[in-house]
This record gives C-alpha cells, sequence and structure tokens, in this order.
C-alpha cells in the first residue's frame, strides 16, 4: 500500500491538472474523499476539478469544501490525470463523464469496494477499509501536508457515514484511531452526527414516513418500497431516502434487508444483510456491487419483477447460508 501511495504522490507532483472523479448517488464516503483529495490537490499549487454527476446531497452541504464540487465538467477544460475514488467500474461515475474521461491519458483508480475491477493504469484498492477516507488520510500522512479542519471533517464524514456511526461490521480500530486523530484536530462528533443524521427535511421525513408504512417481512427478509408517486407526493428527491433501509436492517430476525427505490429507468435496490449473507454477491449478479453487507444495483424492469428476481436470490443465499453460518459472525 504504501508503494501505491508513494507512487500516487508522484504522479501528483509530476502532473499539473487532475480530474476527480466519484460515483452516482453519492454518499458521505464519495463527497469527504473528493473533497479531500481537491484540497490536497490544491495544496500543491494544481487544477483539480472535484466532479459528481449527481452533485452533493443536501446533507453534505455543510462540509467546508463541498462547493467545489461540481455537476457538469466545465467542457473547456483539459485533465492530464483521472482519479477515480469509489467507483469499482467506470459505468459508476455516470455516463455524463464519458466524453472527458477517453480523452484522460492517466488514470488512477482509488476504491474499497469489493468487485473493484482494476481499470486504472494505477490501482490502490483496499477492501478491507471501513471508508476510503481511510485511503485518503494514509495519503496526507504521506505526503507530510498538514490537513487543516476541511480535511479533517471530509475524513471523519467519511468514516462516519460508511460505519454507520461506527457501528458497523467494517468499523475497525483503525477506523476508531483515524477518527480520534481528526477530533484530535478539532473536529465536533456530536455537531457532524447532528449535521448528518439529525437534519432530516420535511419531504425526507415525509418519504421516510411513506416508506416504512410499505414494511413487509418474510422469513428473514424485510422489504420497503418506494414508488415515484410518493416522491411527488412529499416533495422528495431520492438523496432524501439513504437511510430507510435501516429501518428493515434493525428488526429483530432480519438477516437481509431490502429497499425498492423506482427510478426512471428502472428499480433501485439496496441490499442490507447482518451476519452471514454476502450481499455484494447477490447485487454483481445483477449487475451492480458494493460490500460484504452493505449493496446495490439498478434492474431495468418494473417492480414486481425486479422483487421476484432479488426476492429469489436472496431466498436461494439464505438457504445456503443456513447450511454455513459460523456462530462467531452472530
Ligand atoms: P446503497 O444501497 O446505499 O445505494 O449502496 C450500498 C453500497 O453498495 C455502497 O457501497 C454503494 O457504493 C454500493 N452500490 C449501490 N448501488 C450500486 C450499483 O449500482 N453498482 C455498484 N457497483 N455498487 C453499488
Ligand atoms: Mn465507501
Amino acid at each position: 500500500m504504501t508503494n501505491e501511495i508513494s507512487h500516487l504522490l508522484e504522479i501528483i507532483e509530476t502532473h499539473r491538472s487532475f480530474l476527480l472523479l466519484s460515483h452516482v448517488d453519492p454518499d458521505g464516503d464519495a463527497i469527504g474523499s473528493l473533497i479531500a483529495f481537491a484540497l490536497l490537490i490544491e495544496r500543491k499549487g494544481k487544477k483539480a476539478v472535484a466532479y459528481d454527476q449527481d452533485g452533493v446531497p443536501e446533507i453534505y452541504r455543510f462540509l467546508k469544501g463541498c462547493d467545489r464540487i461540481v455537476s457538469v465538467i466545465p467542457p473547456a477544460e483539459h485533465f492530464e490525470v483521472a482519479v477515480f475514488l469509489e467507483c469499482p467500474d467506470v459505468r459508476r461515475a455516470g455516463t455524463a463523464c464519458s466524453p472527458f474521461i477517453e480523452k484522460i491519458p492517466l488514470w488512477v483508480n482509488i476504491d474499497h469496494h469489493m468487485e473493484n475491477s482494476r481499470f486504472g493504469h494505477l490501482n490502490i484498492i483496499d477492501e478491507n477499509l471501513s471508508a476510503l477516507g481511510e485511503t485518503l488520510f494514509d495519503l496526507y500522512r504521506e505526503s507530510k501536508e498538514p490537513m487543516d479542519s476541511a480535511v479533517a471533517e471530509a475524513l471523519y464524514a467519511a468514516i462516519m457515514t460508511d460505519t454507520g456511526s461506527f457501528k458497523y461490521i467494517n468499523t475497525t480500530p483503525r477506523a476508531h484511531e483515524i477518527s480520534a486523530q481528526l477530533i484530535r484536530l478539532g473536529i465536533n462528533p456530536y455537531r457532524m452526527y447532528e449535521e448528518i443524521f439529525e437534519t432530516l427535511s420535511r419531504p425526507a421525513a415525509l418519504i421516510a414516513a411513506r416508506a416504512h408504512s410499505t414494511l413487509e417481512i418474510d422469513n428473514g427478509i424485510s422489504c420497503i418500497t418506494i414508488t415515484l408517486d410518493m416522491f411527488k407526493e412529499t416533495g422528495s428527491t431520492a438523496d432524501d431516502t439513504q437511510e430507510i433501509v435501516n429501518l428493515g436492517r434493525n428488526i429483530k430476525d432480519v438477516e437481509v434487508a431490502l429497499l425498492f427505490r423506482e427510478t426512471a429507468n428502472g428499480v433501485k435496490v439496496s441490499l442490507r444483510s447482518k451476519h452471514n449473507v454476502n450481499v455484494n454477491e447477490i447485487a454483481v449478479k445483477f449487475g451492480g456491487g458494493g460490500h460484504l453487507r452493505a449493496a446495490g444495483c439498478t434492474i431495468e424492469a418494473d417492480m414486481k419483477h425486479a422483487k421476484e428476481m432479488i426476492f429469489a436470490a436472496v431466498r436461494k443465499a439464505l438457504q445456503e447460508a443456513s447450511g454455513h453460518a459460523r456462530p462467531n459472525e452472530r
């Protein structure tokens, strides 16, 4: 890993203009990593455009430095290096960036998702990390650049959101150690928590209430459904739905929690598991991906068929898992 970080620092030293990209439907790790990387490049006196096709969700707009993230790449810009953050494959950055990235000669791929296709010229992939924010932390440490409060906030937000506030299985000692160092730099953990998790907008609260009322529970599987009509009725957007799957996940005896969200081009599925189902494997079967216990995919079908396909795959996985559940996983 240190070698790869040194290689990356060498690339940063020897190039002048960088396009930083993260995935569609960005989460706190995507946004935090974009901000931290952009600030490092700027500190080195180089040009960075940080881009996310879907822009910055409202709950992350308090982060200093988030105004650097654009959702449209300035057409006249030319870049020497593309840096993909949190993208297991190029498609995950969305389609709008394709004309730009095809012209960029050097691609760096930095990720912690399980199915990363190692599509970069330099690939820095570690699926054991709690969040990609950890790699950005290492990058700052190796570069000897000081972390100011904007960087510390961005990295704390990255780790806090990807670990579900330090409670999921990916919450490692190192995630806590890095977070402790960020707190020593002046981060206020409660303020961060409050900004991200306790500032639901009215539409976000209304869509959560509507969505929760669709909850179904069946043989270890919970299912919540969000339709396009519900967005219209509540004035909410997809950004407002990121936490909704957790109600299903918090139910006793539920092993797999599913959220089906209708979109203009299919059904977005969020999958969560607790102990013994590899939801990444299921999402990959449908062209998506993620992590062992949290994954997602989009199915180009109507709600009924999307549910049939996913439920069949989840039931099969549960059956297989019940054959070899490890007692120490419980
Ligand atoms: P969520 O269900 O919250 O959208 O995503 C859970 C995890 O799965 C995140 O790590 C996210 O990046 C990943 N994920 C969600 N949807 C997709 C997808 O369509 N493709 C891939 N490769 N990963 C996804
Ligand atoms: Mn992440």
